[in-house]
């Protein structure tokens, strides 16, 4: 699949523990706690919401409802990725709470690990990797705390459920992506019935495709697939189909957010998404997103719906999720100034000028402001997004792109002093280089990235959006980011004011080829290859610079006297070359379609792990203690009344904890359980 977007997935990958920003300007108010929590590979952090107070009344109260909105599809992502979630959370949260012995106890501990590690996954698999979590608790420790619940706390089906939990080969993996597996029947997300087979679906698939379509619905979006009498059928996501009752909560505050909108055009907005979720109709949803993409007056706004298909194997289906956020005015002047530039930067693109846009349309973007994150975006969250993702749109309307600033300044914040920097920047002047420029290179990285590298280049008449199959998400990816890291290092940068020292770009080309050729296999376990789109972009991007620089010696790997490996990069333009070198490969492959060639570049440099530097990489990391991944609790917003009862504030508080956050989520959004 060819997506022109940037995922939640991307979150955790750009920012979590990618670099460290050690000793960078300290944040300005550091009593600030960002953070919450911490087990297993993840780090719990909070962010602010500066500037809430300056909304206006009634933007507050559009901001509360379409928080309200966002908690309520919570169950819905928490049942497309697997179908037994919902009833396993269940039995979790009701022996978690109601649970008399020692809290201290190894196996508690371990069992609130677990617990905590659920709700992280928003179910039994991994965020990232997918893989199912391995309790370090007993079966029969959870049976008899299961045993010992009050008679109103018991859970249907534990057999079962504890069949799903404890048996490694059930449920294996939430999103199988391997080559030559059926990627459906060995997926275990639920947005297949179980038993449905690969060519099933894609005959499928292929037979409702309406062949010449210019403008076609996002087929597969919103439905989960299932069979009827051996003919696969479409369950549709909406009110009176799968999931009605989350949606019908959904639509109800999406109902009440109208009221409050900016502009008729912002409440067109939320009609269109309501009537969407009526009438489960894809074509309703093109009207809408038509209409979000182009409203860029509105200061408050949202994502809200089935978005991104990365849980798909296949890549049809969206998973369900929710941003709301307003725009960051001051913040947003920086890619302001890029998208006016947009043209410029498609011209000058070392791309062949056949594959490139004629007119740039519509790059809209802006920095702004989180005020919630939920279902696919929650506890990891983007720092990026770029919507929508059709294609046709996008050519035709225009998309917007967002960087989410209040995240990025809580990753930075949170870093500060972790010893990343000491412990794999090869030196001192590197290390301060990093200091000094890493932060707005980063930032600047993530704009160009989203607000223009997926916006640029074209298809060639006849080729299909899904020409690179398995491949699409990486190619894309890479291409988006090698666009990225080519500008970063173009004068034009300074002459619009976005950078101020022509060495600056050197921070981020630093920290790109060390993400990519070694700290970011942290995140991978001894044995295992890096299967996600993101990472394997990375390391596509590092190791061929690093091999096709090899007899210049662009990119050098030495060891200092303890044997522990460093990078070091002799010649930042001849890298910066090769980027661009890299980036026409990959516009070529794109534009064309290029299978073969895909598959040749992500399957040379993408997927296999040197397994003596992965261990170094792993060992060296554990001596720090800096989780591997990240993610956030959000912040509370509370309607304030008067005595007659109407609305007179909206307040934002900080101080709920990571397991009373998913617990009242629980409790309090549960549209799927009751
Ligand atoms: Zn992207």
């Amino acid at each position: 699949m060819k997506k022109l977007i940037i995922a939640a997935a991307m979150a955790s990958v750009l920012m979590a523990p990618s670099c460290s920003r050690t000793a960078r300007q300290a944040a300005p108010d550091d009593d600030f706690n960002y953070h919450v929590d911490r087990f297993a590979d993840i780090e719990v952090l909070r962010y602010k919401v500066p500037d809430f107070d300056s909304l206006s009344l009634n933007q507050k109260i559009l901001v509360y409802y379409l928080t309200e909105a966002a908690l309520w599809g919570r169950d819905i992502l928490w049942d497309q990725h697997n179908i037994d979630n919902l009833a396993i959370r269940d039995l979790l949260e009701n022996v978690y709470t109601n649970y008399s012995g020692d809290r201290n106890s190894a196996d508690f501990k371990a069992f609130e690990t677990y617990v905590k590690q659920v709700w992280f996954g928003s179910g039994i698999h991994h965020h990232y990797s997918t893989d199912k979590f391995t309790p370090a608790f007993s079966r029969e420790f959870l049976e008899a705390q299961i045993a010992a619940l009050p008679a109103d706390k018991a859970v249907a089906d534990t057999d079962h459920l504890l069949e799903v939990i404890f048996n490694p080969e059930v449920a294996k993996k939430r999103v199988n992506q391997a080559a030559g597996e059926d990627l459906i029947l060995t997926s275990a997300n639920n947005l297949y019935e179980a038993g449905l087979t690969q060519p099933e679906v894609e005959a499928y698939y292929a037979s409702i495709k309406v062949p010449g379509d210019e403008t076609p619905i996002s087929y597969g979006l919103n439905t989960r697939l299932k069979k009827v009498d051996g003919k696969v059928v479409e369950e549709q996501y909406k009110i009176g189909g799968l999931y009605s009752s989350a949606i019908e909560h959904i639509v109800t505050n999406l109902d009440s957010a109208r009221a409050y909108a900016e502009n008729p055009a912002q409440k067109q907005i939320i009609e269109s998404l309501i009537d969407y979720y009526r009438t489960g109709d894809l074509a309703t949803f093109d009207k809408y997103s038509i209409e979000w993409a182009e409203d860029t007056a509105s200061q408050v706004d949202f994502i809200n719906g089935f978005i991104e298909d990365y849980d798909d194997p296949l890549g049809m289906t969206g998973a369900w999720e929710s941003i709301v956020n307003f725009k960051n005015i001051d913040a947003s002047e920086r890619t302001e100034v890029l998208s006016a530039n947009a043209q410029w930067f498609e011209d000058n693109s070392p791309t062949d000028p056949k594959f490139k846009k004629d007119t740039v349309k519509g790059v809209s973007a802006k920095v702004i402001t989180a005020a919630i994150l939920a279902g696919d975006a929650y506890p990891a969250t983007p720092i990026g997004i770029n919507l929508p993702n059709a294609n046709w749109i996008r050519a035709a309307h225009g998309s917007k792109s967002v960087t989410l600033e209040n995240i990025t300044q809580a990753y930075d914040a949170a870093s500060h002093g972790d010893g990343f920097n000491e412990e794999f920047v090869i030196d001192q002047p590197t290390r301060d280089l990093l200091d000094k420029y890493l932060f707005i290179t980063d930032n600047l990285h993530t704009d160009l990235h989203e607000c223009l590298g997926h916006g640029s280049g074209k298809l060639l008449p006849g080729t299909e959006r899904d020409a690179l199959k398995a491949h699409g998400s990486t190619i894309e990816e890479a291409r988006a980011d090698l666009f990225a890291l080519y500008y970063l290092a173009d004068p034009k940068l300074i002459e619009i004011g976005l950078l101020d020292n022509p060495d600056a770009y050197k921070a981020e080309y630093y920290k790109y080829i060390l993400n990519g050729m070694m700290t970011q296999l942290m995140r991978i376990e001894p044995g295992k290859n890096v299967e996600e789109a993101h990472m394997r972009n990375r390391k596509l991007i590092a190791e061929w610079c690093y091999e096709k620089g090899r007899a210049d010696n662009v990119i050098e790997l030495v060891k200092d006297e303890q044997g522990k490996t460093f990078i070091r990069i002799n010649d930042y333009q001849a890298l910066r070359n090769l980027f661009g070198q890299l980036l026409t490969e990959i516009q070529r492959i794109t534009s064309e379609g290029d299978y073969p060639a895909a598959a040749e570049l992500v399957e040379t440099y993408a997927v296999k792990v040197d397994p003596e530097l992965h261990k170094e990489v792993l060992d060296r990391y554990s001596h720090l203690d800096i989780a591997p991944y990240k993610g956030f609790v959000n912040p509370v917003y509370t309607l304030v009344r008067d005595e007659q009862g109407n609305i007179t504030d909206v307040k934002v508080s900080y101080d709920e904890s990571y397991t009373d956050q998913m617990l009242r989520y629980s409790r309090d959004y549960n549209g799927l359980r009751k």
